[in-house]
């Protein structure tokens, strides 16, 4: 049996209904989509967004976050975040948002899912080195590649290049990109950046204290953070170390999430906004720095900050990582030079893109896919390690 061929009697739940019935008038309702590049007949009972969503978790590149740097790497032991658990952690605290805010929960678990999966091995570091290899071709960024990924890279289907997801993600994407291509970002695109903050924040945070990074003490010196230890402390009294860092993360989390939630929604009802179209052009209304309507109160978005200063002082450019990180990034780009050199090597799908697009952005696509493992593996192939 197809998934088009139902047994009889069997009514497909509506998805139309059940949208009418539970989003608020500013969600992005499936039914107002844009639609696909290349026109599809409607699935019998997956909503065009689930259908994107599952296109998303069954594409190669979404696996491969399995193994590609959030922070750390394998060489830091197995404790951390890897990009799929950041990319987990930020589609259940996305989902949370949408729900509470009565916006398309399909479209933005599908928004977060999709978030990192241009990002190439090593990750930012990785990013570095192709924006700096391809500076004089148009540069690299792992929003655009993931653009790219979805547009042509991923072959899935016999009759189109790419994923052909619907428009409403990849203009997604296309903000993320932040050269103006986009048009004003729905909610739901909203709701994901402020989700991949909150859970980068806090991630980053337990992570660093489980390598020693840092100590609770010290992130204790952070008005976030200190508040947070201030309602565990008076929830629990007298906690061992360990349990008290752990419910300090999970406080942090949770009332990032819930002060997000309240001060966005007192700001949708302010604006009594009518429809996805009226969320758009509410964009850029507000206070300067304050363009997103879902957005913290100011004096959390400063806290934020602050925390994420002492995270790129204190754990980004520490030197655990910093140690990992530079000879990685040496082995990218020495693959890289040895790929331009020799592009018959490559695989053949970007040996025949290479024509289209040039040999130099073939190569990038093809590393910028690898994980940090296979990175590893193919430089001492090819280079003898
Ligand atoms: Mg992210």
């Amino acid at each position: 049996m197809s998934g088009s061929d139902l047994p009889a009697g069997f009514q497909p739940p509506d998805w139309r209904a059940r949208e009418t019935a539970l989003l608020a008038p500013w969600a992005m309702h499936a039914a107002d989509s844009a639609g696909r590049v290349h026109p599809e007949p409607v699935h019998p009972f997956r909503s065009p967004y689930q259908r994107d969503r599952d296109r998303i978790v069954h594409s190669a590149a979404f696996r491969r976050l399995a193994h590609k740097t959030q922070v750390f790497t394998g060489y830091h032991g197995d404790y951390h975040r890897s990009r799929l658990t950041h990319t987990l952690e930020v589609t259940n605290i996305a989902r949370t948002l949408a729900r509470a805010l009565a916006l398309n929960e399909d479209l933005v678990e599908t928004l977060a899912l999709a978030h990192d999966i241009g990002h190439p091995p090593l990750g930012h570091a990785g990013e570095d080195v192709l924006a700096d290899l391809l500076r004089d071709e148009g540069g690299f960024n792992h929003n655009a590649q993931a653009l790219r990924i979805m547009e042509l890279l991923e072959s899935r289907y016999p009759e189109f290049p790419g994923l052909n997801l619907s428009r409403e993600v990849l203009e997604a994407q296309a903000v993320r990109k932040k050269d103006g291509s986009a048009p004003p970002p729905l909610l739901e695109t909203q709701v994901v950046d402020a989700a991949d903050s909150i859970a980068y924040d806090t991630h980053d945070a337990d992570d660093a204290i489980e390598l020693g990074l840092v100590t609770l003490d010290e992130l204790l010196e952070l008005p976030l953070v200190a508040e947070a230890a201030a309602r565990v402390d008076k929830r629990f009294g007298s906690l061992t170390a360990a349990d008290r860092r752990r419910a300090v993360i999970h406080e942090l989390v949770d009332f990032q999430v819930a002060e997000l939630a309240r001060t966005s929604l007192a700001t949708l009802r302010s604006l009594s906004l009518g429809s996805a179209a009226d969320a758009r052009a509410a964009f850029g209304t507000g206070a300067p720095g304050r363009r997103r309507v879902v957005a913290h109160a100011p004096a959390v978005s400063a806290a934020k900050r602050e925390l994420e200063r002492f995270l790129f002082e204190r754990v980004y450019r520490s030197d655990r990582v910093l140690a990992v990180r530079d000879p990685a990034q040496q082995k990218l780009a020495e693959l890289f030079r040895w790929y331009v050199a020799h592009p018959d090597a490559l695989p053949e799908g970007y040996r025949r893109r290479a024509d289209a697009f040039g040999v130099s952005r073939s190569v990038a696509d093809y590393l910028a896919g690898m994980t940090d493992r296979f990175l590893e593996t193919d430089h001492a192939r090819r280079l003898g390690g």
